[in-house]
């Protein structure tokens, strides 16, 4: 049995844990001190001790535990979990029986009614993933329910949490048959190489997959693309499909080069009419203007926060700076598509930072195409913090 332990929410707080807000956090209860045992089941009451919901403890950047039902008679065990996976499972059919694409979403988190674990389906696999140590204490209850929901090849996990020296004894694998990798999957039918068992990534971001396929449908047809913070290069295979003059994929991390390469292979694509270029960023700005070079599609996907041996990138504070120089170098009538993955801001506010740009800049724009999570990365409606992701096409005019 796992230790339970009751929580009183403050007053101000009351009302949105009745209305569904999952996420426990410092400043809404009183007792989080309270809070010792990562996994603990925690009972959230009222002042006066009257039920509210039940969640469990996990610390992660984002709060202290997750609530998972209002009914107090709920348990927590594999049926529970298994209900959440079920249902979970039933809303991505369609992605199940479309041939294409065989890498998503199947479980998101608190957008599926469990915070901190998030399950990822690639071509006969599932890559379970675990953000606290928390809700790794329930790994064989939601190996179990998923054992008797669905067929698999094999099981992964990664654990996205501060091992502290615990648990790295044991590999990513975790059931069924071990994978050949990379393992190739298909988004839109472009293949995509992908690894299960290699760090933290696994090679290819799904949550851009709208984005991905609105660049080789739309955007890139004979045009020159420039993808900055390109990683493994997926935004350069995709125009590279679509019909791209020629890509230019830029990263700093030695690793993203034959990542790249690997990743127009398993496309039958010549890597070597494509330029793949492991240097920052910041440099290739300054190296495009020095050069005059110019580009009909920029690409521009940081992380929320880098720092490399010259420069910090902070998105909050640097996305304007980071658009004026991509402007720079943006062909008139070309179109810049600016995303961050930062939940610390909304879509007004990006929207803001790109409009300050131009603003600074004196130039005109207008956006053409807007996305936020695609609909397998299910968000809650009353967490719409769950919703990180902002991609905005910029047309310059
Ligand atoms: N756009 C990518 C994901 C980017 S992940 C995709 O869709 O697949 C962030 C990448 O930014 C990492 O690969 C990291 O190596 C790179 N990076 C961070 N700071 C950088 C800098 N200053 N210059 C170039 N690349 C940088």
């Amino acid at each position: 049995m796992k230790p339970e332990i009751s929580l009183k929410v403050n007053d101000k707080f009351k009302a949105n844990f009745v209305k569904g807000y999952p996420l426990i956090t410092k400043e809404s209860v009183e007792n989080i001190e309270s809070i010792r045992a990562e996994g603990a089941i925690v009972r959230l009451t009222d002042k006066q001790g009257r039920f509210i919901a039940k969640g469990y403890c996990g610390k992660q950047n984002k709060g202290y535990g997750w609530v998972l039902t209002r009914s107090e008679h709920d348990m927590i065990d594999q049926s529970f979990i298994q209900e959440k996976l079920a249902a979970a499972f039933v809303k991505r059919q369609s992605f199940f029986d479309n041939a294409a694409t065989t890498a998503f979403r199947v479980f998101n988190g608190e957008g599926d009614g469990f915070g901190g674990l998030t399950i990822d389906y690639f071509a006969g696999y599932y890559l379970l993933s675990w953000y606290s140590e928390g809700v790794y204490t329930f790994k064989a209850e939601v190996v179990a329910a998923l054992k008797n929901l669905v067929e698999f090849k094999g099981i992964y996990q990664k654990k996205r949490f501060d091992l502290k020296g615990q648990y790295i004894e044991e590999d990513d694998f975790v059931a069924g048959e071990r994978g050949d990798f990379p393992l190739i999957v298909k988004e839109n039918n472009v293949n995509y190489a992908v690894y299960l068992n290699d760090g933290a990534m696994t090679g290819i971001f799904l949550d851009q997959r709208d984005v991905r396929g609105k660049i080789k449908e739309k955007y890139a047809k004979g045009k020159t693309v420039l993808n900055t913070f390109s990683y493994t290069g997926a935004f350069s295979v995709a125009a590279a499909i679509g019909g791209a003059a020629k890509t230019t994929s830029v990263d700093l991390a030695k690793r993203s080069s034959s990542k790249t390469i690997e990743q127009f292979s398993v496309n039958g694509i010549d890597y070597e009419s494509h330029d793949i270029l492991v240097m920052d960023v910041f440099n290739y700005f300054n190296y495009a203007k020095r050069k005059e070079l110019k580009f009909d599609l920029v690409i521009l996907d940081p992380p929320s926060f880098a720092r490399s041996k010259k420069y910090t990138f902070s998105t909050a504070k640097d996305y304007t700076n980071l658009m004026k120089e991509a402007i720079e170098i943006t062909e008139d009538n070309g179109v810049i598509v600016a995303s961050t993955n930062s939940a610390s801001f909304g879509m007004k506010k990006f929207k803001g930072f790109i409009d300050k740009a131009f603003k600074e800049l004196g130039k005109k724009y207008s956006i053409v195409e807007e996305f936020t999570l695609p609909s397998d990365f299910r968000v809650q409606k009353e967490f719409k913090e769950g919703d990180y992701l902002k991609v905005l096409f910029v047309r310059l005019q």
